[in-house]
């Protein structure tokens, strides 16, 4: 079976300085992706129709940033779609096209929809183009720039590998842009919170959000045992040198084996409507490493105001996500489980039936 690469291409690589669409980029991007499908099989998650929709109006009239958004991703989307079905069909190469939301992820059913569909194009051979829904997304649930969305996407087909494709050449100490000092980083070991926080602090202080969203969905794709390159979509052969093991940018090595969780516990763990955060002892883990439930007695802490049955995400002591599952207790009653004196022998937080664990 053919490895399968999820490639997202931001919108600044697409782009001229003039805001116009760079097609002699684009055509390099298919070029590279055409020969790289000989051997594996590639999911381009592609940004731009914002882009593309500025190549024929501007609204500028229009006062209402989400409105505008919209349509001129309504407008661009076509465009877009079209330039890259253009530049495929001259290699003989049929395009798919897929616009999703945050909040089909969200529902199981269309989660599984999406499988489907990416998994029937694959086989197919037909190359499957993603891009947000920007006209159905509500501003506070975008992906905003497809990062996101990409991960999701490498988690829900157990990717091989995650290519984001920036303007940036990688992930540095500091913001190249504010500190000469600042060095490429050549291979993360370990996405750790302390790592994340320095990224987020680096943002309130008017650092670039760019990098953030980079470093979550390399988390995300990491704790699923998806690596993930972050380069330079400027650099010649980019995605080729990253698929070959020689990119210039920033590789990030997965924290776990690839993972074999079913369709289900991936769902919950990524993409599911996650009301909060139960945190485990290392016993309770090893019960969890063999099919067991999760006791009350194994709970360190909990996050969140969650209700019986809602999604939970659970941590083992080192802050690292191992699985989900659906609280079998409002969170309010297992807190009063941890503060007991007695501790209640037998509880069960998180049955067995309804726990997936990486
Ligand atoms: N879905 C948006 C587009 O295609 C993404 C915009 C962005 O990259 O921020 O234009």
């Amino acid at each position: 079976m053919k490895e399968t690469v999820v490639v997202k291409v931001g919108t600044h690589i697409l782009g001229r300085s003039n805001g116009r669409l760079n097609y002699n980029r684009i055509s390099d991007l298919v070029e590279q992706i055409i020969k790289l499908r000989k051997t594996h099989r590639i999911v381009l998650v592609s940004s731009g129709a914002i882009m593309a929709g500025k190549e024929f109006c501007e609204f500028s009239h229009e006062k209402d940033p989400l409105k505008k958004r919209q349509m001129l991703a309504a407008v661009g989307q076509g465009r877009l779609f079209q330039v890259y079905s253009d530049f495929f069909r001259e290699y003989g190469v049929i395009t798919a096209q897929a616009l999703i939301t945050f909040d089909d992820f969200r529902q199981k059913e269309s989660y599984d929809n999406i499988k489907n569909a990416l998994e029937g194009i694959l086989d197919n051979n037909i190359m499957p183009i993603i891009n947000e829904n920007d006209v159905v997304s509500f501003s506070e649930s975008t992906f905003g720039d497809n990062d996101q969305l990409a991960s999701l996407t490498a988690s829900m087909l157990s990717a091989d590998l995650m290519i984001l494709l920036s303007d940036i050449v990688g992930f540095y100490t500091a913001d190249p842009k504010k500190d000469p000092n600042a060095k490429l980083i050549k291979t993360v070991e370990q996405i750790s919170s302390d790592l994340l926080s320095l990224c987020e602090d680096s943002l309130s202080d008017g650092g670039t959000g760019g990098m953030l969203s980079k470093l979550r969905a390399a988390d995300l794709a990491s704790q699923h045992g998806i690596p993930t390159i972050v380069c330079s979509g400027k650099e010649k052969d980019s995605i080729i040198k990253a698929v070959g093991g020689q990119t210039s940018g920033t590789y990030f090595k997965p924290s776990r084996k690839k993972s074999q969780l079913s369709i289900r516990g991936k769902w919950m763990m990524t993409a599911a409507n996650i009301k909060g955060t139960i945190t485990i002892d290392s016993g309770a883990e090893s019960a969890l490493d063999n099919k067991k439930s999760l006791l009350a007695v194994g709970v360190i802490s909990v996050k969140g105001n969650f209700a019986k049955r809602d999604v939970v995400l659970i941590k083992n002591s080192e802050n690292s996500s191992i699985g989900a599952g659906l609280a079998n207790f409002p969170a309010e009653e297992i807190r009063k489980y941890i503060k007991a004196k007695e501790k209640p022998k037998g509880v069960i937080v998180i049955h067995k039936n309804h726990l997936y664990t990486l």
